[in-house]
């Protein structure tokens, strides 16, 4: 099976991507993601870091081994930009936070499961749902990760998600994650479409980027071209849709968040959150709706095929059946919400379950008698 870029172990150098960007990895073990990128993005007063990895002693202490490599310490870090409320991508910013003082900037929408107002008892049972994550087939490797899954009523039926926690995992984290490690990220900073902000000695446009999570950010750079893309486009794999975040239609808003981005005009480099650089970013955002488009298409196919069904079912027709399961049903489900938005599906609920069927196709009409 051929390794992805988004699934090499973390490399332990620091790569000047761009003057006066580094590139960073950190390790993380999910299926279909071995590092996450964090870029640290340097000036006169020390380093901005986006997307610090996982809450954890072991992102934690590669984080302070990259830094030390590229000549800083903790406290240079004043500023963490989060791109999202994934784990992978928040989890060292409460500590740099805490022990650095360094503001933390996040879309406005920012929100986590870890947040102080969900009240003090986010411990170790309490785990991103990024463990939990299935790989699915070879092309759509989900990126992704979530929130407190089993508060979540599945709108498509099959009542509350209940996490088959692998046990020995479980006890793993519970030893690794301190209460240090879990500190919610606070976000200093909150930031909406088209503010700047300014780092690594260029302006940075905020740009938001619903879709994988209604808080997604990306930042570009005007000056040279260069986008901070996080979970947003990646080069090789497709992040997570989920039907679960808020909002009628996720794909559509991917949709319009991967325009957004290869609109941005002159596009040199995009910095991804998992995997390398890479310079064809209008390129890329139009593979990942081709992708899409494709996976449409296999959904219309097949509930031409099987009649009126439920997602369950449908979601075995798009995914091979090692993904089989939470995960892939909630993409199942975002994609046939957009079918149905588009007119092309209705859906029903029989018993506790969402079915969906094709609209017929209207009989071709007479032309009209004058
Ligand atoms: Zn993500
Ligand atoms: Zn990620």
């Amino acid at each position: 099976m051929v390794t992805r870029q988004e699934q090499q172990d973390a490399s332990t150098e620091v790569v000047e991507v761009a003057p006066d960007i580094l590139r960073m990895q950190l390790p993380i073990s999910l299926p279909g993601l071995g590092h996450v990128n964090t870029y640290a993005l340097c000036d006169d007063r020390g380093l901005a870091v986006v997307d610090p990895g996982l809450p954890g002693k072991a992102s934690w202490k590669a984080l302070v081994d990259r830094l030390g490599k590229a000549g800083y310490g903790v406290t240079d870090v004043h500023t963490v930009i989060v791109t999202h409320s994934h784990p992978d991508h928040f989890g060292g910013a409460g500590i740099l936070r805490h022990e650095a003082g360094a503001d933390v900037l996040t879309h406005s929408a920012f929100r986590t499961w870890l947040d102080p107002d969900e009240g003090d008892d986010a411990g170790p049972d309490e785990l991103p749902e990024s463990v939990l994550d299935a790989p699915v087939d070879g092309d759509d490797t989900p990126a992704s990760h979530g929130r407190k899954p089993w508060e979540i009523q599945q709108p498509w039926g099959g009542g509350t998600f209940k996490p088959p926690l692998d046990r020995r995992m479980k006890m793993g984290l519970m030893k690794t994650m301190g209460r240090r490690w879990m500190r919610a990220p606070e976000p200093s900073h909150r930031v909406d479409q088209d503010d700047v902000v300014t780092f690594a000695n260029r302006e940075w446009v905020a740009v938001h980027t619903p879709g994988h999570t209604n808080d997604h950010l990306c930042f570009y750079s005007p000056a040279d071209g260069i986008v901070l893309s996080g979970d947003h486009v990646l080069p090789t794999i497709t992040p997570h849709i989920s039907g679960l975040v808020a909002g009628a239609d996720p794909l559509a808003q991917f949709f319009a968040s991967l325009d957004r981005v290869a609109g941005l005009g002159d596009l040199s480099l995009a910095l991804p959150a998992h995997g390398l650089e890479f310079t064809d970013v209008a390129g890329r955002c139009q593979e990942i709706k081709d992708h899409h488009a494709e996976r449409l298409q296999k959904l219309r196919d097949a509930s031409t095929a099987v009649g009126e069904t439920d997602v369950v079912e449908l979601s075995h027709h798009l995914f091979k059946e090692r993904s089989w399961g939470r995960m892939a049903e909630s993409e199942t489900y975002a994609h046939l919400e957009h079918l149905r938005h588009a007119g092309e599906m209705t859906s029903r609920r029989i018993g506790d379950d969402l079915h969906y069927a094709m609209v017929p196709e209207p009989a071709p009409s007479e032309p009209a008698e004058r």
